[in-house]
């Protein structure tokens, strides 16, 4: 194993499951190479969800100016749709739909490896917003989902599949996820 091979989590989310794109979406992820190295069935419970989900104020700043900039971009007022134009207050409510949305069905986790597994995994599945992931990418191809619909919904964006977006992030996830999963 060269040092660039790496492992990375992906979470098939409950959207994915319920429209059947599972096997879409791993077919994609196997036919650039990569390996499955794990795999479960996994019905999420809060503890679960709060340990992947950890809410940094950079985190909570950071999702909460991306939904205020979709906002703007739309001449739509933050505080009619969300109940605020604090990013902070609004990171805090993506952090609870991000939470209800992993427990609400059962989930598929996976653990993916390869070369450049993190990095290719993401590009594969495309940017966090669909309504702005390329085409051809798996959000950019199967949802049509924006901030400001989830969010005056009271959801999160509905984007099919978590992936590990670091090295570092993969490697905290897969230990959260696969405890029994033994790294080589
Ligand atoms: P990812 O790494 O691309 O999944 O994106 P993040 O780690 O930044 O966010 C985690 C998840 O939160 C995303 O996959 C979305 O499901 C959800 N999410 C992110 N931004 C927003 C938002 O502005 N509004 C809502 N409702 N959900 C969001
Ligand atoms: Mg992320």
């Amino acid at each position: 194993m060269n040092s660039l091979t790496q492992k990375t989590l992906v979470v098939m989310k409950p959207d994915a499951m319920e429209r059947g794109l599972v096997g879409e979406i791993i077919s994609r992820l196997e036919r650039v190479g990569l390996k499955i190295v794990a795999a479960k069935l996994v019905k999420v419970d809060e503890e679960l969800a709060i340990a992947h989900y950890p809410v940094t104020d950079e985190w909570l700043e950071g999702v909460g100016n991306k939904s205020l900039g979709d906002y703007q971009k739309f001449g739509l007022d933050p505080v009619q749709s969300i109940g605020t134009s604090n990013p902070k207050e609004i990171g805090h409510q993506i952090h609870k739909f991000n939470m209800e949305y992993l427990m609400e069905a059962p989930v598929l986790a996976l653990v993916f490896e390869g070369n450049h597994a993190v990095e290719l995994v993401r590009k594969l599945v495309g940017s966090t917003l669909p309504l702005l992931a390329a085409p051809g990418t798996i959000r950019g191809d199967f949802s049509n989902e924006s901030a400001i619909v989830a969010n005056a919904d009271k959801r999160s964006i509905k984007n099919l599949v978590h992936a590990s977006g670091e090295v570092a992030e993969a490697n905290r996830e897969i230990t959260l996820w696969f405890p029994e999963f033994k790294a080589d």
